[in-house]
């Protein structure tokens, strides 16, 4: 079933102190039945987060996980210790593992693999260059993205699964995709996903990319769009309430 979601990609910031002050901040926070709040904290602050969120309707989850389960692969994380730890949920194939650790469809297949094994919500990025928008691909790539790592996967439902559609143009940048723009995509993931036999009736999918507090609303507004991937705007703990703040009571 589709739900709404505000999930904090923290990448590689926050201290134990701007970790503390963030859940201090945020553990009287009423939250919403109809929304819920995850965070992805750097590795190794991962248990750390875990302590912080007790009490608290927040989840916590890696940025990333390795394509084998363990073994002999120095400086990786394994599926298994993320789940053992407590936690909820991976982001699988963010664009920066895509682009500066070379991270291809086989691999991102793997970890999508490894995800599903260890009952991890599995967030999946998808989302074009700014080269390939303008050359009218967008919906190609994505296409291709989808397909190649998840064709021949079983066991991925709506529970499991969940599309992050980053355009990698509008990530830290500033720049964020117009409403229309990223409802149009969102739109056709959903028809890739049924093609792929995925339920893309049922399946969340998020759009990230610059959402910030003064964004959010309009794209949260837009039919096809169930919640926000935010980056930037994610470190900052009155910056994240207000993101919550956009799906009402
Ligand atoms: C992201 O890293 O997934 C992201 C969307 O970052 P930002 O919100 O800073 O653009």
């Amino acid at each position: 079933m589709r739900e709404n979601y505000i999930v904090g990609n923290w990448k590689m910031n926050q201290g134990l102190k701007d970790i503390k002050d963030f859940f201090g901040v945020l553990k009287s926070e009423k939250f919403k039945a109809n929304c819920h709040y995850w965070i992805a904290p750097q590795a190794l602050h991962l248990p750390f987060c875990l302590e912080m969120i007790n009490n608290t309707n927040f989840k916590i989850g890696s940025q990333n996980l390795c394509f084998e389960t363990n073994g002999a692969f120095t400086g990786e994380i394994s599926s298994k210790a993320i789940k053992e730890l407590g936690c909820h949920f991976s982001i699988v194939g963010h664009s920066e593992r895509r682009s500066i650790y070379k991270e291809s469809y086989e691999d991102l297949k793997k970890k999508t693999q490894q995800a599903l094994d260890q009952n991890l919500v599995n967030i999946f990025c998808i989302g074009e260059t700014l080269e390939e928008r303008e050359a009218g691909k967008t919906i190609d790539i994505v296409k291709t993205q989808l397909t190649e790592s998840l064709s021949g996967i079983k066991g991925l439902n709506p529970k499991n699964f969940i599309v992050a559609y980053e355009p990698v143009w509008a990530i830290g940048t500033g720049k964020t995709a117009s409403p229309e723009q990223a409802e149009e995509v969102h739109s056709e993931i959903r028809k890739i996903l049924s093609s792929l036999s995925l339920s893309g009736d049922e399946t969340s999918i998020l759009y990230g990319g610059s959402v910030k507090p003064g964004n959010v609303k309009e794209l949260m507004s837009q039919t096809n769009i169930d919640g926000a991937l935010v980056g930037g705007a994610s470190l900052k703990p009155n910056d994240f309430r207000a993101l919550c703040a956009t799906f009402g009571e």
